[in-house]
């Protein structure tokens, strides 16, 4: 995420440590020698503000294109921030606004682009970045990247990694490039105090396995999790020795194909990514929101309490401060899986979290309503 950094856990020791030893004290600078640090950390989040304290970290998708990535593919990804311009604890009206429109309408194929983004309910960020994308500053900067990559870009300023896929202009890169002392300052104060969305579960795996493991320089205090998952990751949670063929009234797991060998409950994105909350001793805040993209319903083939089940590890400063957002339920008996396998009652009584229930697109209407098919509803 930082400019020039070598990301691997090693690497980045290395680089750390070559930052320090030829760091300058600044000692001429009144910005050093005058203000106290105190002072200067609140100048630090003043800046932070500027460009927004939530911020969407996403990866090149080139990059990582099969789980667990090898570790060279992890150590070459390129980490793009995007500012966050959603309310996470705002009411999701694209089912009802798709629902709305009219068969075959534009806004209609709006709505539904918004309901099949994989940025949730943050597709205004997305569309955001998507516009912004096509600005011609945007475009001059990208062009001025690819000639600093390719070694054509003699005399070019472009100083790399804060550029491709910014919505707007940044002010905190500027004071991480100001010095090496400012950098090595200020950099602690940037990851306690942003805020990291993600949105895709391998980015998010791969992230925290890069900047999870150095408490002191990578603060981690505040994470959401915007997750729109696959049907491929529910279902290795299916609870189906439990339930035996009778109670697996869907089609067979897609799991279980040659692409996906090696996943299974204890090795995937999802479990990767809550051994890493586990072990982060800073969080103050951690929002979790899932969805399926499943067409059956989330109640009849996904096992809460299975799925969720690591979650009761993690701590966050106060419970309130740890919200795991989660389809509504209808009543018990139209549910395709025994009570106990749903976050509620005496299942989350012990929990670190709160559930927060809410509406969900129905997937299987959407589909048939996308296909011309919107009979009355
Ligand atoms: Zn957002």
């Amino acid at each position: 995420m930082t400019p020039n950094e070598p990301p691997s856990s090693t690497s980045r020791s290395a680089f750390r440590a070559s930052i320090v030893s030829t760091a300058s004290p600044q000692l001429t600078s009144p910005f050093f020698s005058f203000l106290p640090r105190e002072i200067r950390d609140l100048i630090y989040i003043e800046l932070w503000k500027t460009s927004s304290l939530r911020r969407h970290i996403t990866a090149e998708k080139v990059a990582i294109t099969t789980y667990p990535a090898p570790p060279e593919q992890v150590n070459q990804i390129s980490w793009h921030h995007v500012p966050c311009r959603t309310d996470p604890t705002a009411e999701d009206v694209r089912f009802e606004s798709f629902r709305r429109s009219r068969g075959g309408s534009p806004e209609e194929a709006v709505w539904l682009v918004r309901l099949r983004s994989e940025w949730c309910l943050h597709w205004a960020c997305e569309e955001s970045t998507a516009q912004w994308m096509k600005t011609p500053k945007a475009a001059l900067l990208q062009h001025l990247a690819e000639e600093d990559q390719s070694g054509d870009g003699e005399g070019t300023r472009y100083t790399g990694g804060d550029i491709w896929g910014t919505a707007e202009p940044t002010g905190f890169m500027n004071t991480l490039l100001a010095c090496k002392r400012m950098y090595l300052e200020c950099l602690p104060s940037l990851y306690s105090n942003t805020t990291f969305i993600f949105t895709d579960l391998i980015e998010a795996s791969a992230f925290l396995t890069l900047y999870s493991n150095q408490h002191e320089l990578y603060p981690i205090r505040s994470l959401e999790l915007c997750i729109r998952t696959s049907q491929l990751m529910t279902e290795l949670y299916y609870p189906s020795v439990e339930l035996g063929a009778a109670g697996d009234e869907g089609p067979p797991a897609s799991f279980g194909d040659s692409a996906h060998p090696g996943l299974s409950m204890e090795n995937n994105p999802w479990q990767a990514i809550c051994d890493r909350l586990v072990e982060l001793p800073n969080l103050q805040s951690l929002r979790i929101w899932f969805d399926t993209r499943d067409l059956r319903d989330w109640h009849k083939r996904v096992s809460e309490a299975r799925f969720f089940q690591r979650l009761f590890d993690v701590r966050v400063g106060q419970k309130e401060k740890f919200v795991l957002g989660l389809p509504l339920l209808p009543a018990a008996a139209k549910r395709g899986l025994p009570n106990h396998h749903f976050l509620e009652g005496e299942v989350v009584q012990d929990a670190p979290f709160v559930v927060v229930r809410g509406p969900r697109p129905n997937n299987w209407r959407v589909h048939l309503m996308a296909s011309g098919l919107r009979g009355s509803g």
